[in-house]
Protein backbone atom coordinates (compact mmCIF):
# COMPACT_ATOMS: atom_id res chain seq x y z
CA UNK A 1 0.00 0.00 0.00
CA UNK A 2 0.88 3.30 -0.76
CA UNK A 3 0.11 6.39 0.72
CA UNK A 4 -0.14 9.35 -1.37
CA UNK A 5 0.57 13.59 -1.76
CA UNK A 6 -2.04 16.21 -3.23
CA UNK A 7 -0.31 19.27 -3.99
CA UNK A 8 -0.94 22.42 -1.86
CA UNK A 9 -1.57 24.25 -5.09
CA UNK A 10 -4.36 22.04 -5.91
CA UNK A 11 -6.04 22.15 -1.89
CA UNK A 12 -5.80 26.09 -2.03
CA UNK A 13 -7.40 26.22 -5.91
CA UNK A 14 -9.99 23.63 -4.08
CA UNK A 15 -10.28 24.93 -0.74
CA UNK A 16 -11.75 28.26 1.06
CA UNK A 17 -10.15 31.83 2.67
CA UNK A 18 -8.53 29.82 5.39
CA UNK A 19 -6.75 26.74 3.70
CA UNK A 20 -3.44 28.35 3.06
CA UNK A 21 -3.33 30.30 6.73
CA UNK A 22 -4.01 26.95 8.06
CA UNK A 23 -1.60 24.51 7.05
CA UNK A 24 0.86 23.31 9.05
CA UNK A 25 4.53 22.80 7.92
CA UNK A 26 5.73 19.10 7.92
CA UNK A 27 9.20 19.27 6.72
CA UNK A 28 10.98 18.98 3.52
CA UNK A 29 11.05 15.44 1.63
CA UNK A 30 14.61 14.24 -0.01
CA UNK A 31 13.79 15.66 -3.28
CA UNK A 32 13.43 18.96 -1.24
CA UNK A 33 9.73 19.28 -1.75
CA UNK A 34 7.70 21.21 1.49
CA UNK A 35 5.05 19.02 2.56
CA UNK A 36 2.37 20.55 4.56
CA UNK A 37 -0.78 19.27 6.36
CA UNK A 38 -4.35 20.71 5.46
CA UNK A 39 -8.08 19.79 7.12
CA UNK A 40 -9.87 18.87 4.46
CA UNK A 41 -13.47 17.39 4.22
CA UNK A 42 -13.40 13.68 4.15
CA UNK A 43 -16.69 14.15 1.61
CA UNK A 44 -14.41 16.06 -0.96
CA UNK A 45 -13.06 13.71 -2.98
CA UNK A 46 -12.53 16.14 -6.22
CA UNK A 47 -8.86 16.56 -4.67
CA UNK A 48 -7.80 12.65 -5.21
CA UNK A 49 -5.71 10.94 -7.93
CA UNK A 50 -7.60 8.54 -9.93
CA UNK A 51 -8.08 5.63 -8.09
CA UNK A 52 -7.29 6.99 -4.46
CA UNK A 53 -9.32 7.13 -1.41
CA UNK A 54 -9.08 9.08 1.60
CA UNK A 55 -8.55 6.58 4.91
CA UNK A 56 -9.17 6.68 8.47
CA UNK A 57 -4.91 6.51 9.50
CA UNK A 58 -6.43 4.10 12.52
CA UNK A 59 -6.94 1.66 9.98
CA UNK A 60 -4.29 2.13 7.23
CA UNK A 61 -1.90 1.75 10.56
CA UNK A 62 -1.19 -1.75 9.97
CA UNK A 63 -0.29 -1.52 6.47
CA UNK A 64 2.48 1.98 7.26
CA UNK A 65 5.76 2.31 6.46
CA UNK A 66 7.01 3.47 9.84
CA UNK A 67 8.33 6.83 8.22
CA UNK A 68 5.20 7.26 6.73
CA UNK A 69 2.92 6.15 10.29
CA UNK A 70 5.03 8.98 11.69
CA UNK A 71 4.88 11.21 9.08
CA UNK A 72 0.61 10.88 9.57
CA UNK A 73 0.15 11.10 12.82
CA UNK A 74 2.23 14.48 13.06
CA UNK A 75 -0.10 15.88 10.73
CA UNK A 76 -2.68 14.56 12.22
CA UNK A 77 -2.06 15.79 15.91
CA UNK A 78 -1.01 19.02 14.92
CA UNK A 79 -3.98 19.53 12.27
CA UNK A 80 -6.24 18.50 14.96
CA UNK A 81 -4.57 20.71 17.80
CA UNK A 82 -4.87 23.80 15.33
CA UNK A 83 -8.42 22.88 15.12
CA UNK A 84 -9.32 22.67 18.61
CA UNK A 85 -7.59 25.95 19.42
CA UNK A 86 -9.03 28.33 17.05
CA UNK A 87 -10.53 30.86 19.89
CA UNK A 88 -8.35 32.31 22.60
CA UNK A 89 -9.17 30.44 26.01
CA UNK A 90 -8.52 34.24 27.81
CA UNK A 91 -10.58 36.67 25.47
CA UNK A 92 -11.95 34.95 23.31
CA UNK A 93 -10.50 36.55 20.32
CA UNK A 94 -9.72 33.88 17.16
CA UNK A 95 -6.20 33.27 17.18
CA UNK A 96 -3.56 32.83 14.49
CA UNK A 97 -0.90 30.31 13.59
CA UNK A 98 3.02 30.74 14.09
CA UNK A 99 5.50 28.72 13.60
CA UNK A 100 4.10 26.96 10.37
CA UNK A 101 0.85 25.52 12.40
CA UNK A 102 3.66 24.59 15.85
CA UNK A 103 2.16 27.27 18.09
CA UNK A 104 -0.85 30.20 18.06
CA UNK A 105 -1.22 33.25 19.70
CA UNK A 106 -4.09 35.22 20.36
CA UNK A 107 -4.05 39.24 18.79
CA UNK A 108 -5.96 40.71 21.23
CA UNK A 109 -4.29 39.63 24.26
CA UNK A 110 -1.23 38.19 23.13
CA UNK A 111 -1.74 34.68 24.69
CA UNK A 112 0.30 32.03 23.18
CA UNK A 113 -0.64 28.18 22.59
CA UNK A 114 1.52 25.03 22.47
CA UNK A 115 0.28 21.74 21.36
CA UNK A 116 -0.33 19.30 24.70
CA UNK A 117 0.16 16.29 25.35
CA UNK A 118 -2.22 13.59 27.40
CA UNK A 119 0.23 11.58 29.28
CA UNK A 120 -1.14 7.68 28.78
CA UNK A 121 -0.52 4.21 30.47
CA UNK A 122 -1.25 1.02 28.86
CA UNK A 123 -0.01 -2.12 30.72
CA UNK A 124 0.97 -6.27 30.10
CA UNK A 125 -0.47 -7.29 33.20
CA UNK A 126 0.77 -11.06 33.72
CA UNK A 127 -0.10 -13.97 36.04
CA UNK A 128 2.31 -16.73 35.39
CA UNK A 129 2.16 -17.32 31.30
CA UNK A 130 -1.14 -15.99 31.02
CA UNK A 131 -2.02 -11.96 30.50
CA UNK A 132 -4.39 -9.90 30.82
CA UNK A 133 -6.61 -8.72 28.10
CA UNK A 134 -9.83 -6.56 28.08
CA UNK A 135 -12.33 -5.82 25.21
CA UNK A 136 -14.73 -3.12 24.73
CA UNK A 137 -18.38 -4.85 24.06
CA UNK A 138 -18.76 -2.98 21.25
CA UNK A 139 -16.10 -4.25 19.04
CA UNK A 140 -15.81 -7.01 16.75
CA UNK A 141 -15.25 -10.91 17.74
CA UNK A 142 -12.23 -11.89 18.52
CA UNK A 143 -10.28 -8.16 19.52
CA UNK A 144 -8.66 -7.08 22.44
CA UNK A 145 -6.35 -4.99 24.01
CA UNK A 146 -3.88 -4.32 26.96
CA UNK A 147 -5.85 -2.64 29.59
CA UNK A 148 -5.08 1.63 28.85
CA UNK A 149 -6.13 4.66 30.36
CA UNK A 150 -5.04 8.56 30.94
CA UNK A 151 -3.07 9.62 33.91
CA UNK A 152 -4.97 11.88 36.18
CA UNK A 153 -3.88 15.20 37.99
CA UNK A 154 -1.43 14.50 40.82
CA UNK A 155 -0.78 10.96 39.76
CA UNK A 156 1.96 9.02 38.80
CA UNK A 157 2.41 6.83 35.68
CA UNK A 158 3.02 3.79 38.29
CA UNK A 159 -0.09 4.99 40.18
CA UNK A 160 -2.43 5.09 36.99
CA UNK A 161 -1.38 1.42 36.16
CA UNK A 162 -2.52 -0.17 39.27
CA UNK A 163 -5.85 1.91 39.21
CA UNK A 164 -6.75 1.56 35.69
CA UNK A 165 -6.62 -2.02 35.99
CA UNK A 166 -8.00 -1.96 39.32
CA UNK A 167 -10.91 -0.09 37.80
CA UNK A 168 -11.19 -1.77 34.43
CA UNK A 169 -11.44 -5.36 35.91
CA UNK A 170 -11.23 -5.75 39.41
CA UNK A 171 -7.87 -7.15 39.16
CA UNK A 172 -4.91 -6.31 41.73
CA UNK A 173 -1.42 -5.41 41.05
CA UNK A 174 1.54 -5.62 42.83
CA UNK A 175 2.85 -1.73 42.86
CA UNK A 176 6.47 -3.16 43.27
CA UNK A 177 5.99 -4.98 40.09
CA UNK A 178 5.17 -2.08 37.67
CA UNK A 179 7.97 -1.69 35.35
CA UNK A 180 8.25 1.69 32.47
CA UNK A 181 9.22 -0.74 29.14
CA UNK A 182 9.00 1.83 26.36
CA UNK A 183 6.67 4.88 25.18
CA UNK A 184 5.20 5.82 21.84
CA UNK A 185 3.18 9.20 20.27
CA UNK A 186 -0.64 8.54 19.63
CA UNK A 187 -2.04 11.09 17.87
CA UNK A 188 -5.72 10.37 18.17
CA UNK A 189 -5.47 13.57 19.41
CA UNK A 190 -2.71 14.17 21.39
CA UNK A 191 -1.46 11.07 23.95
CA UNK A 192 1.88 10.22 24.65
CA UNK A 193 1.44 6.39 25.77
CA UNK A 194 3.67 4.81 28.18
CA UNK A 195 3.92 0.94 28.17
CA UNK A 196 4.63 -0.86 31.32
CA UNK A 197 4.49 -4.45 32.60
CA UNK A 198 2.85 -5.56 35.96
CA UNK A 199 2.15 -8.53 37.95
CA UNK A 200 -1.50 -10.16 38.98
CA UNK A 201 -0.90 -9.53 43.01
CA UNK A 202 -2.48 -13.51 44.30
CA UNK A 203 -4.98 -14.28 44.14
CA UNK A 204 -6.74 -13.02 41.14
CA UNK A 205 -10.36 -13.41 41.61
CA UNK A 206 -11.54 -11.21 38.38
CA UNK A 207 -13.59 -12.66 35.84
CA UNK A 208 -14.48 -10.82 32.38
CA UNK A 209 -17.66 -9.51 31.73
CA UNK A 210 -19.27 -12.54 30.14
CA UNK A 211 -18.21 -14.33 33.30
CA UNK A 212 -15.08 -16.35 31.81
CA UNK A 213 -11.54 -15.80 32.71
CA UNK A 214 -9.64 -12.39 31.60
CA UNK A 215 -6.64 -14.13 30.90
CA UNK A 216 -5.02 -15.23 27.58
CA UNK A 217 -2.48 -17.58 27.25
CA UNK A 218 0.56 -16.21 25.68
CA UNK A 219 0.88 -18.62 22.68
CA UNK A 220 -2.84 -17.45 21.84
CA UNK A 221 -2.70 -13.90 21.87
CA UNK A 222 -4.45 -11.98 19.62
CA UNK A 223 -2.44 -10.48 16.60
CA UNK A 224 -0.81 -7.25 17.37
CA UNK A 225 -0.39 -4.59 14.69
CA UNK A 226 2.59 -2.80 13.89
CA UNK A 227 2.09 0.57 15.12
CA UNK A 228 0.69 -0.21 18.35
CA UNK A 229 2.19 0.12 21.26
CA UNK A 230 1.33 -3.37 22.96
CA UNK A 231 3.85 -4.62 20.35
CA UNK A 232 6.61 -3.30 22.23
CA UNK A 233 5.72 -4.99 25.45
CA UNK A 234 7.24 -8.10 26.37
CA UNK A 235 5.44 -11.35 26.07
CA UNK A 236 4.80 -13.14 29.94
ZN1 LIG B 1 -6.86 36.48 23.96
Amino acid sequence: MGVGTVSLAALLAAGDQETEQEAVFLGVQPDDAPLFAVAVDPDDTKLLPEGARWEDLRKLGPDLEHADAALLGLARSLVSWNQSVRFCGSCGERTSPRRAGYSRQCPACSARFYPRLDPAIIVLVTHGDYCLLARNKRWDAGRFSLLAGFAEVCETLEMAVVREVAEETGVGLDPASVRFIASQPWPFPSSLMMGFSAHVLPPAAATSADGGPPYAAADALPPVTPVCMARLLPSP
